[in-house]
């Protein structure tokens, strides 16, 4: 096969949206996989809803996703340059070449005029398309059409055929040539509409395969006619199952974020986003389903994208999240931890010996349940603020006899090690095990004695688990609040 080249094409009219990086992604892991080329190419013939900042951002996350390009409007290469906006010569002498083989003519139709045939099709319950009508100008008529100011628009001429789109993922798909009028290639104001550009960049990129998606699969058939046109072989074509809502409508704002950059904010993991994108329309064979970026590149083929509609789920993202946060090394996540608490303003010398011990042992004592890099701040909390009051029914669970017992074990073990101890998670296992065992003996076990620490030490139900409360703690603070719980027996 010929170099793979493909291309993400995106127009900058906002920002990096679910679907669209899914694009990127399945491209990118082609590219990958098959050790081609992944070329971003900016599509911004729309001048009106164009943006540098919208192009700025979305070039932004793809680098937070990872996907870097081998080409690009930031970067140069051979096939540049990469900005639609900057081709515009490029699209009307090519333009110009089909208007000489007399594939394409010149319209002088007025907005208006084609309004009216609009109109006029839909009264007699037919798909409104160009009737053709300056096909068959005379030349004196398009002169005085000239001489009067009109700028015409060049239209394709399109031969009446079937096309049938060979589709990787759809197989064969035939469509009616008849359907598609005459379509638009150059704009009276001279630039160039997205079919036109699309193909004619993809032609003169060397694109060998396009990665899109389904709502694309009617300009396909319209594509392979100018690639015809052009005298250029087409790519190779796969469209991806368009992704719905929850609700099984098409996903949009209603569903919540639907951007990558407010998924990034949230505090969900560049990788996990990849690992959840890639299985909304592709599965891997063992019908596994977390994967780290370069597993992916490994074992992604365009022979297993799914044909069905692919449904976002946020449960199922917060899951794979949740598996990429345990993941990470204790290392990494240790720095995660320290960055945000900083943040949060809960910890001011990174460096300090006190936050040096501490960091790391919160750290691990979160990492088993956090779900987004958000709640690091909401899990740690407790570690920095005061215990709130237990609720009513704890202060009831205090009262028991059983309770006291409990927590007088406790304080009667700690008060006896040496001040300013640190407290490492063996020691703070061995003083759980050592009150457990004394307290068995007074026929109390499992939550009975486990559950009054937990209220004592943090007035709440639930949390990590104890020792990591008692060692993180440390012994002064953990004996001031078994004695302050005391309040409550
Ligand atoms: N600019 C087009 C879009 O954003 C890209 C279409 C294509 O990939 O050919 O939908």
């Amino acid at each position: 096969m010929a170099n793979v080249r493909v291309r993400f094409a995106p127009s900058p009219t906002g920002h990096l949206h679910i679907g669209s990086a899914r694009t990127a992604l399945f491209n990118w892991l082609v590219a990958r996989r098959l050790g081609g080329d992944f070329i971003l190419r900016i599509e911004d013939t729309d001048l009106g809803r164009s943006t540098l900042v919208h192009e700025r951002a979305i070039i932004s996350d793809l680098k937070w996703l990872g996907l870097g390009w081998n080409e690009g409007p930031d970067m140069g290469g051979k096939y540049g340059p990469y900005r639609q906006s900057e081709r515009l010569g490029l699209y009307k002498q090519a333009a110009n070449n089909l208007l000489e083989k007399g594939l394409a003519y010149k319209c002088y139709c007025s907005q208006d005029e084609l309004e009216a045939e609009r109109q006029a099709a839909q009264e007699k319950g037919e798909m409104p398309k160009y009737s053709g009508r300056c096909l068959r100008i005379t030349a004196r008529k398009e002169d005085r059409l000239a001489a009067e100011g009109r700028k015409p628009t060049i239209r394709f001429r399109v031969p009446k055929k079937k096309v049938v789109v060979k589709d990787m993922v759809k197989g064969d798909v035939e469509f009616d040539s008849e359907v598609f009028g005459d379509f638009i290639l150059v704009r009276s104001d001279g630039t160039a509409s997205f079919n036109f550009a699309v193909v004619y960049d993809d032609a003169a990129m060397k694109i060998s395969h396009v990665i899109r998606g389904e709502d694309h699969l009617t300009n396909t058939a319209r594509h392979l006619l100018l690639f015809e046109a052009l005298g250029h072989q087409p790519p190779f074509f796969a469209h991806m199952p368009i992704t719905l809502g929850a609700d099984h409508t098409k996903l949009s704002k209603r569903h919540g974020a639907t951007s990558i950059n407010e998924y990034a904010e949230q505090g969900y993991l560049a990788s996990a986003l990849i690992n959840y994108l890639v299985l909304l329309g592709w599965s891997s064979p063992d019908a596994r389903e977390i994967f780290t970026p370069e597993e992916l590149i490994q074992l992604f083929s365009i022979g297993r994208i799914s044909k069905s509609a692919a449904v976002f789920d946020i449960d199922k993202l917060n899951w794979i999240n949740g598996q990429h946060i345990r993941a990470l090394s204790a290392d990494s996540f240790t720095r995660i931890v320290a960055e945000r608490l900083t943040k949060a303003g809960y910890i001011k010398e990174i460096n300090s010996i006190e936050n040096k011990i501490s960091l790391p042992k919160i750290a691990e004592a979160i990492q088993t349940s956090v779900v987004k890099l958000a709640d690091v701040v909401e899990s740690a909390r407790m570690f920095y603020e005061d215990a709130p009051r237990p609720s009513e029914k704890a202060i009831e669970e205090l009262k028991g006899d059983g309770a006291k017992m409990v927590i007088c074990a406790l304080y009667s073990k700690m008060s006896a090690l040496e001040a300013r101890k640190d407290i490492d998670f063996e020691l703070a296992k061995e003083l759980l095990k050592a009150t457990a065992g004394e307290l068995k003996e007074k026929g109390l076990k499992g939550k009975e004695v486990y559950h009054p620490i937990r209220l004592a030490l943090t007035g709440l139900d639930s949390g990590p688990e104890l020792f990591y409360l008692i060692s993180i703690f440390g012994r002064e603070k953990c004996l001031q609040r078994l004695k302050g719980a005391l309040q409550y027996v």
